[in-house]
This record gives structure tokens, C-alpha cells and sequence, in this order.
């Protein structure tokens, strides 16, 4: 069986927040039992991009402050250290409160820049991960329950690709391509490759809607601890109301046989999981919808029957942010105009996700409108 551990608490205030991650650690062994002394410990939030707390994209600075300074009691070494996905470290680290936490905590603040070829058993022969995520004695991942575009939840095992470097995430997402099954491969595989020591969720304030990057904070006041990514992901969908048939990355755990994939596998401590799930999330606008159609009906009906991204003209400033993030180069900004080649792009959302001005929207076709609407599926 797997542990997982829930705690209600209301809001980021420092004194009680760490008292609440100290007693939310309790069944899984406390601090003491994750480091040891003289260990280099790498705490790992997310840090999609330079987005105050209160826009709940990022894992708040009082959690990272708290553990961090938890992992120094324990007589470890604490580090803070991600690779945006947009944005200079520093940068993101400052707007993000990040580095005020790490200055408070007396924790350095580490950029992942180079990484190290690693190789895998798994499907992906040859990872490639920063080198100070792989040196680290322990990771403890810090993220933030958010929905996502593509995979439409992110947690415990999509926040660690982020030790994948700036820009090789595009190429993954490249080799992916259009296969949410393959991504969620690459992301356990990439969990595998180095687990995580505890894995500690962000859901006091979580997000709904366009996640990751521009969707709405949604009040939960939840923590979830469990050493288990896995595991801690399956929990964390129950509460925002998300079944696996929404989840690609549960069911490839599931496929793979990952142990804690499965709900009925896992033992809970703190209140009962039922007594928690509130209304379920609001899905992201550009999430493919499984209508059970045949694959090659699909391909025919791909302009009318898939979700695409289109910029809004009234808001977009053609930074070109999205253009250099684009894995397949489908976007181009020519003569004051913003254009996005259907046929090359792979619906990665990462121009969404990274836009810095909310400006990537969803364009439905036809008879995806209609098949929602009559889905009764809620929009974004
Ligand atoms: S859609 Fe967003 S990221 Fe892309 S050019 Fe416009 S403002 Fe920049
Ligand atoms: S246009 Fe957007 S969704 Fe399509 S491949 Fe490029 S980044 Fe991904």
C-alpha cells in the first residue's frame, strides 16, 4: 500500500503553515525520515513563470520557505532550484516570491542550465535532465494542483519535467508529438529516472479553468503529502472531481502497472478523502474531448472536431514568446499578423501556457462546439 497524507488548513500564514506541513508529514516518518544529516536536498516547486502568488501559477513561497527550513532542521541541505518554462530564473524567482522565501530561509537558489544524458530502460532510451536535479542527494517536489491544457491536470509527476533544460522541453514535446499517452510515458519515465524523496502538494489555493498558466485560483485549502508521485497525483485528481478517463497520465500508470496508480492501493491519513472533494474543476478550453470515435474518423475530421489555438488579436502584442516555444514551429508573426499552421501543430498548448498576456485562445471547430454543448461538458 501506498501512504498519502491530507491536511485542511485555510492560508499561507508561516507560524501555522509549517506547523500544518509538520503534523502532514507525521505518517509518512516527519522530516527526520526523508533527510538525513549532511544530505543536499533540492526542493523543487513550480515555477512555470514569473507570476505573483496570488495568481496561483506557481507553488507558494510559504510552502517553500517552510520546507525548506523543515529539511534544515532535519539537518539536510536545502536548495530551491527549477527551469522556467518561460522567463529568466531570477526573474521568475522574484515576481514569484520564491527568492524572498529562499533569502528568509537561508536556502540558495539553484538555475538549472546544464543537464547530463541519462539513460533509460523505459521506452525513451536517452533522458536528459539537469545536472543539479540528478547531483541532488534527495528531491522534494513542490507542486501546485493546477488543470492543464494537454494532460488537464498538472501535480506531483508533471511538475519534475521540469528538470528537463529551457529549451530540450520543447523538443520532448516534439517527439511526443500529438500523443498524450506518449507524453505521460515520457513524464513516469522521467519520474523513474529519479524519484522524488517526498512529494508535498500546493492545493490551499489551486487553479481551474486555463491552467497552468492563465486559468483562476480556486480556494481548497487542502495539503497532500505522500513519498509516491504517483500516488499523490491519483489523490489530488479525486479532490478537484477528476476521473481517471480525464487523466492520461493515470491511466499510462496504471498501464505500466505503477504502483499507487490505482485508488483502492493507497492508504489515506487525515480526514477522509469524500469529505474533501468539492465541485470538480473547470477543464481548460482546449482539451481534446474522447468521444469514442474511431481514430481514422478523426484524422478526416480534424479541422471540424479537434480544439486549436488562435491568438486574440485585441490581445496579443506579438512578443513572439509563443513562436520561439512552439516544439513543430507552426506559429509565425509576418507583417504585424500572427498565424498558426494547423497542419504542423501538435496542440502542446505550450503557446497558451506560456503566453505572458492571456492571449492564446482556444478556436473550436463546428462539431466539437456542438459535441461539447451536447456533452454537457462546462467550458472554460
Ligand atoms: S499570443 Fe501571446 S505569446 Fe504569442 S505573440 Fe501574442 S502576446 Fe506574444
Ligand atoms: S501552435 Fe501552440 S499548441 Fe500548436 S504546436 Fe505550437 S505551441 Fe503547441
Amino acid at each position: 500500500m501506498q501512504t498519502v497524507s491530507l491536511l485542511q488548513t485555510p492560508d499561507y500564514e508561516l507560524v501555522a503553515l509549517k506547523q500544518n506541513i509538520i503534523t502532514l508529514l507525521k505518517p509518512l516518518g516527519g522530516m527526520a525520515a526523508i533527510v538525513s544529516r549532511g544530505e543536499r536536498v533540492l526542493i523543487k516547486p513550480n515555477l512555470l513563470a514569473a507570476k505573483s502568488p496570488e495568481q496561483a501559477v506557481t507553488t507558494h513561497p510559504a510552502l517553500v520557505q517552510v520546507v525548506a527550513e523543515l529539511v534544515t532542521e532535519a539537518g539536510g541541505i536545502a536548495l530551491i532550484g527549477d527551469s522556467p518554462g518561460i522567463g529568466g530564473f531570477r526573474r521568475v524567482a522574484q515576481k514569484s516570491g520564491i527568492a524572498a522565501a529562499a533569502a528568509a530561509s537561508g536556502t540558495a537558489l539553484v538555475e538549472f542550465t546544464d543537464s547530463v544524458e541519462f539513460p533509460s530502460t523505459g521506452m525513451f532510451h536517452r533522458i536528459q535532465l539537469a545536472r543539479a536535479y540528478l547531483d541532488a542527494d534527495k528531491i522534494i517536489n513542490l507542486p501546485k494542483l493546477k488543470t492543464h491544457e494537454m494532460m488537464t491536470m498538472t501535480c506531483a509527476v508533471k511538475n519534475l519535467f521540469g528538470a528537463v533544460v529551457g529549451t530540450q522541453k520543447a523538443a520532448w514535446h516534439l517527439k511526443a508529438g500529438t500523443s498524450q499517452e506518449l507524453f505521460a510515458r515520457l513524464l513516469l519515465e522521467i519520474y523513474l529516472l529519479k524519484k522524488p524523496a517526498l512529494n508535498i502538494v500546493d492545493a490551499i489555493v489551486a487553479m481551474e479553468g486555463n491552467g497552468p498558466g492563465s486559468g483562476d485560483p480556486v480556494q481548497r485549502g487542502i495539503l497532500i503529502a505522500g513519498v509516491n508521485p504517483v500516488a499523490v497525483d491519483v489523490v489530488a485528481a479525486r479532490l478537484a472531481g477528476l476521473d481517471a478517463d480525464l487523466l492520461p497520465l493515470e491511466r499510462e500508470a496504471e498501464r505500466m502497472q505503477l504502483p499507487g496508480s490505482r485508488l483502492e492501493d493507497i492508504t489515506i491519513y487525515g480526514p477522509a478523502l469524500d469529505t474533501l472533494v468539492g465541485a470538480r474543476f473547470r477543464l481548460p478550453g482546449g482539451l481534446d474531448v474522447q468521444f469514442g470515435l474511431p481514430g481514422f474518423l478523426k484524422k478526416v475530421m480534424k479541422q471540424n472536431l479537434l480544439a486549436f489555438p488562435a491568438a486574440d488579436t485585441k490581445k496579443c502584442v506579438l512578443c513572439g514568446v509563443c513562436r520561439n516555444a512552439c516544439p513543430p514551429a507552426a506559429i509565425t508573426i509576418q507583417n504585424n499578423a500572427l498565424s498558426i499552421d494547423k497542419a504542423r501543430c501538435i496542440r502542446c498548448w505550450c503557446c497558451r501556457e506560456l503566453c505572458p498576456h492571456d492571449a492564446m485562445a482556444v478556436r473550436r471547430g463546428l462539431l466539437l462546439k456542438i459535441l461539447t454543448t451536447l456533452s454537457g461538458r462546462k467550458k472554460p
